[in-house]
Protein backbone atom coordinates (compact mmCIF):
# COMPACT_ATOMS: atom_id res chain seq x y z
CA UNK A 1 0.00 0.00 0.00
CA UNK A 2 1.03 3.36 -0.88
CA UNK A 3 0.45 6.60 1.00
CA UNK A 4 1.44 10.11 0.10
CA UNK A 5 2.37 11.70 3.00
CA UNK A 6 0.89 15.03 3.79
CA UNK A 7 1.54 17.33 6.52
CA UNK A 8 -0.62 16.67 9.54
CA UNK A 9 -2.37 19.44 11.41
CA UNK A 10 -1.90 19.19 14.96
CA UNK A 11 -5.21 18.78 15.99
CA UNK A 12 -7.49 16.50 13.00
CA UNK A 13 -10.78 18.27 12.56
CA UNK A 14 -13.23 16.81 10.35
CA UNK A 15 -13.63 17.84 6.86
CA UNK A 16 -16.40 20.49 6.73
CA UNK A 17 -19.30 19.50 4.39
CA UNK A 18 -19.38 21.66 1.62
CA UNK A 19 -22.84 23.43 1.43
CA UNK A 20 -24.70 23.75 -1.68
CA UNK A 21 -23.90 26.67 -4.22
CA UNK A 22 -25.61 30.21 -3.35
CA UNK A 23 -28.32 30.84 -5.29
CA UNK A 24 -30.41 33.80 -5.78
CA UNK A 25 -33.41 31.74 -4.27
CA UNK A 26 -31.07 31.49 -0.61
CA UNK A 27 -31.20 35.30 -0.39
CA UNK A 28 -34.34 37.80 0.29
CA UNK A 29 -34.52 40.04 -3.14
CA UNK A 30 -32.99 42.92 -1.26
CA UNK A 31 -29.53 40.83 -0.37
CA UNK A 32 -29.26 39.76 -4.36
CA UNK A 33 -29.36 43.45 -5.57
CA UNK A 34 -27.15 44.16 -3.11
CA UNK A 35 -24.89 41.39 -4.39
CA UNK A 36 -25.50 41.99 -7.50
CA UNK A 37 -23.83 45.38 -7.52
CA UNK A 38 -21.33 44.15 -4.96
CA UNK A 39 -20.01 41.59 -8.36
CA UNK A 40 -20.05 44.85 -10.34
CA UNK A 41 -23.51 44.00 -12.46
CA UNK A 42 -26.72 46.53 -12.38
CA UNK A 43 -29.16 46.03 -9.76
CA UNK A 44 -32.16 45.25 -12.45
CA UNK A 45 -30.22 42.22 -13.33
CA UNK A 46 -32.11 40.92 -10.19
CA UNK A 47 -35.47 40.74 -11.51
CA UNK A 48 -34.21 39.48 -15.27
CA UNK A 49 -32.65 36.72 -13.05
CA UNK A 50 -35.36 35.94 -11.09
CA UNK A 51 -37.96 36.49 -14.06
CA UNK A 52 -36.01 33.55 -15.68
CA UNK A 53 -35.61 30.94 -13.12
CA UNK A 54 -39.21 31.57 -11.85
CA UNK A 55 -40.71 32.25 -14.76
CA UNK A 56 -38.97 30.71 -17.97
CA UNK A 57 -39.77 27.49 -19.19
CA UNK A 58 -37.05 25.18 -18.57
CA UNK A 59 -34.04 25.54 -20.87
CA UNK A 60 -34.42 28.74 -22.39
CA UNK A 61 -31.51 31.06 -22.60
CA UNK A 62 -30.93 34.35 -20.77
CA UNK A 63 -31.63 36.62 -23.67
CA UNK A 64 -32.02 39.79 -21.94
CA UNK A 65 -28.80 40.09 -20.30
CA UNK A 66 -25.88 40.51 -22.96
CA UNK A 67 -23.88 37.47 -23.14
CA UNK A 68 -20.86 38.39 -22.12
CA UNK A 69 -22.15 39.26 -18.55
CA UNK A 70 -24.69 35.43 -18.91
CA UNK A 71 -22.06 32.23 -17.97
CA UNK A 72 -21.06 34.84 -14.98
CA UNK A 73 -24.48 35.84 -13.78
CA UNK A 74 -25.47 32.26 -14.02
CA UNK A 75 -22.80 30.88 -12.20
CA UNK A 76 -22.90 33.08 -9.18
CA UNK A 77 -26.78 33.32 -8.94
CA UNK A 78 -28.69 30.12 -10.43
CA UNK A 79 -25.43 27.65 -10.21
CA UNK A 80 -27.74 24.12 -10.92
CA UNK A 81 -29.15 23.07 -7.29
CA UNK A 82 -31.01 19.94 -8.16
CA UNK A 83 -31.08 17.15 -10.96
CA UNK A 84 -33.93 14.92 -12.52
CA UNK A 85 -32.43 11.53 -12.11
CA UNK A 86 -35.79 9.54 -11.98
CA UNK A 87 -39.38 9.93 -12.69
CA UNK A 88 -42.36 7.72 -11.75
CA UNK A 89 -46.13 8.33 -12.68
CA UNK A 90 -48.73 6.54 -11.04
CA UNK A 91 -52.96 7.36 -10.99
CA UNK A 92 -52.80 7.79 -15.22
CA UNK A 93 -50.05 10.39 -14.76
CA UNK A 94 -51.62 12.88 -12.70
CA UNK A 95 -49.28 11.83 -9.86
CA UNK A 96 -45.46 11.79 -10.83
CA UNK A 97 -42.82 10.95 -8.07
CA UNK A 98 -39.59 12.61 -8.98
CA UNK A 99 -35.86 11.71 -7.36
CA UNK A 100 -33.15 14.78 -7.20
CA UNK A 101 -29.67 14.31 -7.09
CA UNK A 102 -28.08 17.67 -5.27
CA UNK A 103 -24.68 19.06 -5.73
CA UNK A 104 -23.07 16.59 -3.22
CA UNK A 105 -24.68 13.02 -4.78
CA UNK A 106 -27.65 13.72 -1.98
CA UNK A 107 -30.99 12.22 -2.81
CA UNK A 108 -34.17 13.79 -2.18
CA UNK A 109 -37.53 13.08 -3.79
CA UNK A 110 -41.03 15.67 -4.45
CA UNK A 111 -44.78 14.38 -5.54
CA UNK A 112 -46.43 16.16 -7.89
CA UNK A 113 -50.38 15.69 -7.63
CA UNK A 114 -52.95 17.00 -10.20
CA UNK A 115 -56.28 17.09 -9.55
CA UNK A 116 -59.36 18.44 -11.55
CA UNK A 117 -59.29 21.52 -9.54
CA UNK A 118 -55.75 21.90 -8.21
CA UNK A 119 -51.88 20.33 -7.83
CA UNK A 120 -50.19 20.00 -5.10
CA UNK A 121 -46.37 19.52 -4.61
CA UNK A 122 -45.21 17.21 -1.98
CA UNK A 123 -42.07 19.23 -1.40
CA UNK A 124 -39.11 18.19 0.82
CA UNK A 125 -37.42 19.95 3.25
CA UNK A 126 -34.51 17.90 4.36
CA UNK A 127 -32.45 14.96 2.95
CA UNK A 128 -33.88 12.01 5.17
CA UNK A 129 -35.33 13.10 8.70
CA UNK A 130 -33.98 12.70 12.64
CA UNK A 131 -37.55 12.37 14.11
CA UNK A 132 -37.50 8.63 13.77
CA UNK A 133 -41.44 8.18 13.41
CA UNK A 134 -41.31 4.49 13.27
CA UNK A 135 -44.08 3.96 10.47
CA UNK A 136 -42.18 5.94 8.29
CA UNK A 137 -39.85 5.16 5.79
CA UNK A 138 -38.11 8.42 5.58
CA UNK A 139 -37.82 8.03 9.62
CA UNK A 140 -35.93 4.83 9.36
CA UNK A 141 -32.90 6.26 7.48
CA UNK A 142 -31.70 9.20 9.83
CA UNK A 143 -31.07 12.67 8.84
CA UNK A 144 -28.14 13.11 6.17
CA UNK A 145 -28.61 16.82 6.23
CA UNK A 146 -31.05 20.12 5.54
CA UNK A 147 -31.55 21.26 2.30
CA UNK A 148 -30.53 24.96 1.51
CA UNK A 149 -33.79 27.41 0.66
CA UNK A 150 -32.61 27.61 -3.03
CA UNK A 151 -33.02 23.07 -3.04
CA UNK A 152 -36.61 23.44 -1.62
CA UNK A 153 -37.25 26.02 -3.82
CA UNK A 154 -36.44 24.32 -6.89
CA UNK A 155 -38.55 21.55 -6.46
CA UNK A 156 -41.12 23.91 -6.06
CA UNK A 157 -39.83 25.88 -9.65
CA UNK A 158 -39.42 22.68 -11.31
CA UNK A 159 -42.86 21.55 -10.25
CA UNK A 160 -44.55 24.77 -11.10
CA UNK A 161 -42.73 24.97 -14.55
CA UNK A 162 -44.09 21.58 -15.35
CA UNK A 163 -47.66 22.30 -14.91
CA UNK A 164 -47.45 25.65 -17.35
CA UNK A 165 -45.80 23.57 -19.73
CA UNK A 166 -48.72 20.79 -19.47
CA UNK A 167 -46.61 17.91 -18.70
CA UNK A 168 -49.53 16.02 -16.52
CA UNK A 169 -52.24 15.12 -18.24
CA UNK A 170 -54.96 17.73 -18.67
CA UNK A 171 -53.05 20.59 -20.28
CA UNK A 172 -51.15 23.02 -19.35
CA UNK A 173 -52.16 24.52 -15.38
CA UNK A 174 -51.02 26.23 -12.45
CA UNK A 175 -49.06 24.72 -9.37
CA UNK A 176 -52.19 25.69 -6.79
CA UNK A 177 -50.47 24.05 -3.65
CA UNK A 178 -48.03 23.23 -1.66
CA UNK A 179 -47.39 20.81 1.64
CA UNK A 180 -44.54 20.08 3.42
CA UNK A 181 -44.76 16.36 3.56
CA UNK A 182 -42.53 15.17 1.92
CA UNK A 183 -38.88 14.00 3.44
CA UNK A 184 -37.67 15.71 6.42
CA UNK A 185 -39.33 17.93 9.26
CA UNK A 186 -39.53 21.70 8.05
CA UNK A 187 -39.94 23.30 11.74
CA UNK A 188 -36.34 21.33 12.31
CA UNK A 189 -34.88 23.31 9.36
CA UNK A 190 -37.21 26.73 10.17
CA UNK A 191 -34.86 29.43 8.80
CA UNK A 192 -34.29 27.82 5.43
CA UNK A 193 -37.83 26.52 5.22
CA UNK A 194 -39.16 30.02 5.71
CA UNK A 195 -36.99 32.07 3.41
CA UNK A 196 -37.98 29.42 0.37
CA UNK A 197 -41.53 29.99 1.77
CA UNK A 198 -41.20 33.58 1.14
CA UNK A 199 -39.75 33.26 -2.33
CA UNK A 200 -43.09 30.84 -3.08
CA UNK A 201 -45.08 33.74 -2.18
CA UNK A 202 -43.52 36.81 -3.29
CA UNK A 203 -45.20 37.92 -6.97
CA UNK A 204 -43.60 38.28 -10.23
CA UNK A 205 -40.63 38.72 -10.81
CA UNK A 206 -39.34 37.66 -7.64
CA UNK A 207 -40.71 34.91 -6.38
CA UNK A 208 -43.95 31.88 -7.81
CA UNK A 209 -46.60 34.15 -6.34
CA UNK A 210 -48.25 31.18 -4.88
CA UNK A 211 -50.83 31.93 -1.75
CA UNK A 212 -49.79 31.18 1.99
CA UNK A 213 -53.32 29.82 2.22
CA UNK A 214 -52.09 27.00 -0.57
CA UNK A 215 -49.57 26.35 1.36
CA UNK A 216 -49.38 24.06 4.57
CA UNK A 217 -45.89 22.81 7.04
CA UNK A 218 -46.24 19.69 8.61
CA UNK A 219 -44.79 19.07 11.47
CA UNK A 220 -44.20 15.94 14.59
CA UNK A 221 -44.82 19.20 17.20
CA UNK A 222 -42.20 21.39 17.92
CA UNK A 223 -43.47 23.52 20.05
CA UNK A 224 -41.35 26.83 20.65
CA UNK A 225 -41.12 26.48 16.10
CA UNK A 226 -45.11 26.18 15.95
CA UNK A 227 -45.28 29.62 18.36
CA UNK A 228 -42.49 31.34 16.13
CA UNK A 229 -44.54 30.27 12.97
CA UNK A 230 -47.80 31.52 14.58
CA UNK A 231 -45.95 35.02 14.45
CA UNK A 232 -44.59 35.16 11.42
CA UNK A 233 -47.70 37.20 9.81
CA UNK A 234 -48.29 34.63 6.93
CA UNK A 235 -51.57 32.63 7.16
CA UNK A 236 -49.84 29.40 6.02
CA UNK A 237 -51.72 26.29 7.08
CA UNK A 238 -50.46 23.86 9.30
CA UNK A 239 -50.99 20.55 9.90
CA UNK A 240 -49.82 18.76 13.19
CA UNK A 241 -48.94 14.91 12.98
CA UNK A 242 -50.14 13.46 16.02
CA UNK A 243 -51.20 10.07 15.43
CA UNK A 244 -52.37 9.11 19.46
CA UNK A 245 -54.12 11.31 21.78
CA UNK A 246 -52.85 9.81 24.74
CA UNK A 247 -48.61 10.23 25.53
CA UNK A 248 -48.30 6.87 25.84
CA UNK A 249 -48.80 5.57 23.02
CA UNK A 250 -47.70 8.51 21.46
CA UNK A 251 -44.14 8.24 22.91
CA UNK A 252 -43.32 5.38 20.85
CA UNK A 253 -45.13 6.75 17.30
CA UNK A 254 -43.74 10.36 17.25
CA UNK A 255 -40.58 10.07 19.67
CA UNK A 256 -40.15 13.40 20.00
CA UNK A 257 -43.34 13.48 21.96
CA UNK A 258 -41.15 13.16 25.55
CA UNK A 259 -39.90 16.52 25.09
CA UNK A 260 -43.44 17.95 23.75
CA UNK A 261 -46.15 15.98 25.00
CA UNK A 262 -49.77 15.67 23.31
CA UNK A 263 -50.96 18.68 25.42
CA UNK A 264 -48.15 21.13 24.71
CA UNK A 265 -48.26 20.11 21.58
CA UNK A 266 -52.15 20.76 20.78
CA UNK A 267 -51.96 24.01 22.66
CA UNK A 268 -49.45 25.23 20.22
CA UNK A 269 -51.98 24.28 17.92
CA UNK A 270 -54.58 26.53 19.49
CA UNK A 271 -52.69 29.02 19.85
CA UNK A 272 -51.40 29.53 16.23
CA UNK A 273 -55.01 29.06 15.08
CA UNK A 274 -55.99 31.77 17.40
CA UNK A 275 -53.34 33.84 16.28
CA UNK A 276 -53.46 33.26 12.33
CA UNK A 277 -57.02 32.47 12.31
CA UNK A 278 -56.05 28.97 10.08
CA UNK A 279 -57.75 25.99 11.29
CA UNK A 280 -55.28 23.38 12.06
CA UNK A 281 -55.43 19.93 10.59
CA UNK A 282 -54.81 17.17 13.22
CA UNK A 283 -53.30 14.59 10.68
CA UNK A 284 -53.77 10.72 12.27
CA UNK A 285 -51.57 7.57 10.54
CA UNK A 286 -54.78 5.17 11.37
CA UNK A 287 -52.39 1.86 12.17
CA UNK A 288 -54.71 -1.55 12.35
CA UNK A 289 -54.97 -2.18 16.34
CA UNK A 290 -52.29 0.22 17.23
CA UNK A 291 -53.94 3.31 17.18
CA UNK A 292 -57.73 2.46 15.82
CA UNK A 293 -59.79 1.78 18.53
CA UNK A 294 -63.30 3.75 19.28
CA UNK A 295 -61.78 4.52 23.03
CA UNK A 296 -59.10 6.74 21.37
CA UNK A 297 -61.01 8.38 18.91
CA UNK A 298 -63.35 9.58 21.92
CA UNK A 299 -60.25 10.77 23.65
CA UNK A 300 -59.18 12.69 20.64
CA UNK A 301 -63.00 14.09 19.87
CA UNK A 302 -63.01 15.38 23.43
CA UNK A 303 -59.32 16.73 22.91
CA UNK A 304 -60.74 18.54 19.73
CA UNK A 305 -64.26 19.45 20.18
CA UNK A 306 -64.95 23.04 20.08
CA UNK A 307 -61.39 24.05 18.10
CA UNK A 308 -60.43 25.72 15.08
CA UNK A 309 -59.41 22.05 13.37
CA UNK A 310 -60.45 19.07 11.45
CA UNK A 311 -58.79 15.43 11.30
CA UNK A 312 -57.25 14.07 8.50
CA UNK A 313 -56.98 9.94 8.68
CA UNK A 314 -54.38 8.85 6.92
CA UNK A 315 -54.90 5.35 6.06
CA UNK A 316 -51.34 3.74 6.94
CA UNK A 317 -48.95 3.52 4.05
CA UNK A 318 -46.98 -0.04 3.78
CA UNK A 319 -43.27 0.51 4.48
CA UNK A 320 -40.44 -1.81 3.97
CA UNK A 321 -39.39 -4.44 6.90
CA UNK A 322 -42.82 -2.64 9.10
CA UNK A 323 -44.96 -4.83 11.14
CA UNK A 324 -47.82 -2.71 10.60
CA UNK A 325 -50.48 -2.26 8.37
CA UNK A 326 -53.88 -0.33 7.75
CA UNK A 327 -56.72 -0.52 9.82
CA UNK A 328 -59.77 -2.41 8.21
CA UNK A 329 -62.60 -0.67 6.52
CA UNK A 330 -64.81 -1.49 9.04
CA UNK A 331 -62.50 -0.39 12.07
CA UNK A 332 -61.54 3.01 9.85
CA UNK A 333 -65.61 3.94 9.33
CA UNK A 334 -65.94 3.33 13.15
CA UNK A 335 -63.03 5.82 14.34
CA UNK A 336 -64.06 8.85 11.91
CA UNK A 337 -68.11 8.31 13.10
CA UNK A 338 -66.33 8.00 16.64
CA UNK A 339 -64.57 11.53 15.83
CA UNK A 340 -67.64 12.66 14.17
CA UNK A 341 -70.20 12.19 16.85
CA UNK A 342 -67.93 14.96 18.87
CA UNK A 343 -69.04 17.51 16.10
CA UNK A 344 -65.58 17.41 14.72
CA UNK A 345 -65.20 17.50 11.36
CA UNK A 346 -62.67 14.51 9.64
CA UNK A 347 -61.53 13.21 6.11
CA UNK A 348 -59.96 10.26 5.17
CA UNK A 349 -56.93 11.24 2.84
CA UNK A 350 -56.66 9.42 -0.78
CA UNK A 351 -53.57 7.61 -0.89
CA UNK A 352 -52.12 8.86 -4.26
CA UNK A 353 -49.03 7.18 -5.34
CA UNK A 354 -49.01 3.74 -2.83
CA UNK A 355 -47.29 2.13 -5.74
CA UNK A 356 -44.86 4.09 -6.56
CA UNK A 357 -43.59 4.63 -3.35
CA UNK A 358 -44.87 7.85 -3.37
CA UNK A 359 -47.45 8.53 -0.67
CA UNK A 360 -46.91 9.94 2.51
CA UNK A 361 -44.39 8.16 4.50
CA UNK A 362 -43.04 5.89 1.95
CA UNK A 363 -40.34 8.52 0.62
CA UNK A 364 -37.38 6.90 1.41
CA UNK A 365 -34.27 7.89 -1.51
CA UNK A 366 -30.96 6.40 -0.64
CA UNK A 367 -28.82 9.21 1.11
CA UNK A 368 -26.28 9.34 -1.12
CA UNK A 369 -26.26 8.29 -5.16
CA UNK A 370 -22.78 7.06 -6.36
CA UNK A 371 -20.42 9.81 -7.75
CA UNK A 372 -20.78 10.10 -11.41
CA UNK A 373 -18.19 10.38 -14.04
CA UNK A 374 -18.56 12.95 -16.29
N1 LIG B 1 -42.13 15.70 9.45
C1 LIG B 1 -43.42 16.19 9.03
C2 LIG B 1 -43.75 15.85 7.58
C3 LIG B 1 -43.79 14.37 7.38
S1 LIG B 1 -44.75 13.55 6.19
C4 LIG B 1 -44.48 15.59 9.93
O1 LIG B 1 -44.20 14.62 10.61
O2 LIG B 1 -45.59 16.11 9.95
C5 LIG B 1 -46.40 13.99 6.33
C6 LIG B 1 -47.32 13.03 7.08
O3 LIG B 1 -47.21 11.67 6.67
C7 LIG B 1 -47.06 13.05 8.57
O4 LIG B 1 -48.27 13.21 9.23
C8 LIG B 1 -46.50 11.67 8.81
O5 LIG B 1 -46.64 11.26 10.13
C9 LIG B 1 -47.30 10.84 7.84
N2 LIG B 1 -46.74 9.52 7.59
C10 LIG B 1 -45.47 9.12 7.75
N3 LIG B 1 -45.34 7.80 7.45
C11 LIG B 1 -46.57 7.38 7.07
C12 LIG B 1 -47.07 6.11 6.61
N4 LIG B 1 -46.28 5.07 6.49
N5 LIG B 1 -48.38 6.06 6.31
C13 LIG B 1 -49.19 7.14 6.43
N6 LIG B 1 -48.77 8.34 6.84
C14 LIG B 1 -47.48 8.46 7.16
Amino acid sequence: MTSTSLPMPLVWTPPRAAKPPRHLADLTVDQVRAAMVAAGHQAYRAEQLSRHYFHAPVGQELTDVPIRERDGLRAEFLPALLTPINERLADRGSTRKTLWRAFDGTLIESVLMRYPDRATLCVSSQAGCGMACPFCATGQGGLTRNLSAGEIVDQVVWAAKAMRAGELPGGPGRLSNLVFMGMGEPLANYSRVLTAVRRMLAPAPHGLGLSARGITVSTVGLVPAIDRLADEGLPLNLAVSLHAPDDELRDTLVPVNTRWPVREVLDAAWRYAEVTGRRVSIEYALIRDVNDSVQRADQLGRLLSGRLTHVNVIPLNPTPGSKWEASTPQAQDRFVGAIRSHGVTITVRDTRGREIDGACGQLAAPARAEPTRS
